[in-house]
């Protein structure tokens, strides 16, 4: 299951920010660039930014995310956003036997097709484990035999045969991972992926780090989600039909109304 922490962020982001406008717009020392400013005096020099189109400034402000419960196939398009930092837990490194998996919600309620997956899991994890077992028996005698200890040659037995097994584990597996973005990287994706043109696992991931930011920097992310939130669907005739219920789940979602 899907599962997101906002483990750290920068100390009073939206103050960093307006130190950062300050110091574009007006003659402050360095000194004076933190003096002075209120929560609510850095609200008002974000919002001044925003205002302007300047967002470069916003990228003084960082958020450091742990998730887990996602697939590889969220990896595959969460890694696309160049303007942030990954870690990854290693398919290299650790043996996935019987590992978890994510089951698409269209499945649900779907007995014939939730079994037939379940089944398809169940034979992923099974060629698995033979190829690993398999591989690693044959480096372990391979590298005995040139002279490796015993212990010493399975432990790199059982790295050499994973890390070629995990070539059959599918998009569906489970996985965990930090990720790091600045404030300004972290719209861009709020854009892209709150938008309903974005896949279910993706969206559901973007919403939960908007709800968990929000609250931290309600300035800094008065405009987040998707592109309607913020003015005329950018999508063209690719858009849902439904911005106004989009716009009100994300009013919704930052409190400032029910939906
Ligand atoms: C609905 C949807 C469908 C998609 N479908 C596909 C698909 O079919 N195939 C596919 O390959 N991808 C697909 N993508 C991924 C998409 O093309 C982007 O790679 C991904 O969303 C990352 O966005 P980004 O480049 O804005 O983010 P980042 O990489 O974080 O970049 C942020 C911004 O920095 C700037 N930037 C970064 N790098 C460069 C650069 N090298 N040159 C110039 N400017 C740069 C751009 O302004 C960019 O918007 C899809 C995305 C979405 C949301």
């Amino acid at each position: 299951m899907l599962k997101v922490q906002l483990i750290a962020h920068t100390p009073e982001p939206e103050k960093v920010v307006a130190a950062a406008a300050k110091l574009c717009y007006s003659g402050a020392s360095l000194d004076d660039l933190m003096a002075g400013l209120t929560p609510e005096s850095s609200r008002r020099f974000v919002r001044m930014l925003a205002d302007l189109g300047h967002e470069s400034p916003t990228e003084h402000a960082s958020f450091t995310f742990a998730i887990e419960g996602v697939s590889r196939s969220l990896l595959a398009q969460i890694t696309r956003h160049r303007i942030a930092s990954f870690s990854v837990q290693s398919q290299r490194y650790v043996r996935l036997e019987d590992f978890d998996y994510v089951t698409p919600p269209a499945l649900e309620g779907r007995p014939d097709l939730e079994e037939g997956y379940r089944q398809a899991m169940e034979e992923e994890a099974a060629h698995y484990k033979k190829l690993a077992d398999l591989l690693k028996e044959g480096h372990a005698r391979r590298l005995m035999e040139e002279g490796l200890e015993e212990k010493e040659a399975h432990k790199k037995a059982e790295k050499m045969a994973i890390e070629d097994a995990r070539f059959v584990l599918p998009n569906a597996c489970e996985t965990k991972m930090m990720v790091t973005m600045n404030a300004r990287s972290l719209n861009n994706f709020f854009r892209l992926r709150c938008c309903r043109r974005a896949q279910w696992e993706i969206r559901a991931l973007a919403e939960e780090m908007l709800r968990l930011v929000y609250p931290v920097a309600p300035a800094l992310f008065e405009k987040a989600g998707p592109g309607c939130v913020a003015g005329p669907c950018p999508e063209g005739k690719m858009c849902c039909g439904e911005t106004e219920a989009v716009r009100a789940r994300y009013k919704a979602l930052k409190g400032e109304e029910d939906q």
